[in-house]
């Protein structure tokens, strides 16, 4: 079925943030010296159609880096230029069921191929996005987000700088890849591509509408460009669903039954494939690193929306 009136998401939207509003546990992340000032009570929700209405509350206009986030769309500029054949053997699409920073997820297969919704495969990702060098990929990444969100992304200097400074693990995760063959460009210039990505900065409606994306074939519906292939678009939702959440990616697509994607900025994208995308943002954390608050409403709003893929009757 449909989703249903404007006036039921609303009142549905205006529940979940009342609801859970309150919710006090996690915290935020702190690894990257510069997210630990975020606000711990700011909290955003906007669900987005396939029709390009959007349903905002809260600080739905703050902007954040949109850390891993940026990962599926990431990948869904490298799958459609690649082709999704190519980019699974490369990438790798299974479960890690390890954290997002995970080591030991690169000497679990034979072939050392992860999956793009965790660092070591993001960061490989990263190193296949089109161009000629780092300065061309790092352009084709910023333009291409910014085509799923239908207006330009800035990036947050001041956040690339400080994980820049501190990012030694995801330096050695891409000389680790390089050494396997599985990175596919300069494992320095690929960390700091990425790093870049993580820095862009957006809202929860721009999550909500990039989302909505992926939900209706590929086409932007607030501005009806055609930003990917539809069979991207599946490919890119199979890999959410198999460690959009890292370690928690199960028990996500057990209770929600979506594909989602967190980050450890706070906001988490959560997809129902022809229909829409909710998009919340609240900085406190669980232990695998994913928005407590942003769990709670998105499986409210499954639930209640009657989203779960899995519901047959
Ligand atoms: N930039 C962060 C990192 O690589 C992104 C991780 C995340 O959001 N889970 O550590």
């Amino acid at each position: 079925g449909a989703l249903p009136s404007r006036d039921e998401i609303r009142a549905l939207v205006e529940t979940a943030y009342a609801r859970f509003r309150s919710e006090r546990a996690g915290a935020v992340a702190d690894y990257i010296p510069a997210l630990a000032e975020a606000d711990p009570d700011a909290f955003g929700i906007c669900l987005a159609n396939t029709r390009g209405d959007t349903f905002a509350l809260g600080d739905a206009e703050q902007a954040f880096s949109i850390q891993s986030v940026s990962k599926p769309f990431a990948f869904a500029l490298v799958c459609d230029a690649l082709g999704a054949e190519e980019a699974a053997l490369r990438l790798g699409v299974d479960a890690t069921g390890l954290a997002f920073n995970s080591i030991m997820a690169v000497e679990l297969r034979a072939d050392r191929t992860t999956n793009p919704m965790v660092n070591s495969g993001a960061i490989a990702t990263t190193s296949l996005v089109p161009g000629a060098n780092a300065e061309e990929r790092w352009q084709n990444v910023q333009q291409g987000l910014s085509r799923f969100a239908g207006r330009p992304l800035a990036f947050d200097e001041r956040v690339y700088r400080s994980e820049a400074a501190t990012n030694q693990r995801n330096a050695g995760v891409a000389h680790l890849l390089r050494g396997y063959q599985r990175l596919y460009c300069d494992p320095d210039e690929a960390t700091d591509v990425y790093t870049r990505q993580c820095s862009l900065l957006v809202t929860a409606r721009d999550l909500a509408v990039m989302g909505a994306t992926l939900a209706s074939g590929g086409v932007n519906p607030v501005t009806s460009e055609q930003v990917v292939a539809a069979d991207t678009c599946r490919r890119v939702l199979a890999v959410m669903a198999t460690a959009g959440l890292y370690e928690r990616s199960g028990l996500w697509l057990y209770d929600v039954g979506l594909p989602g994607k967190s980050g450890v900025s706070g906001g988490i994208v959560t997809v129902s494939p022809g229909k829409g995308a909710v998009a919340t943002y609240s900085p406190p954390l669980d232990a695998a690193g994913n928005s407590v608050r942003g769990q709670l409403v998105t499986r409210f709003l499954s639930e209640r929306l009657g989203l779960n893929l899995f519901v047959s009757a």
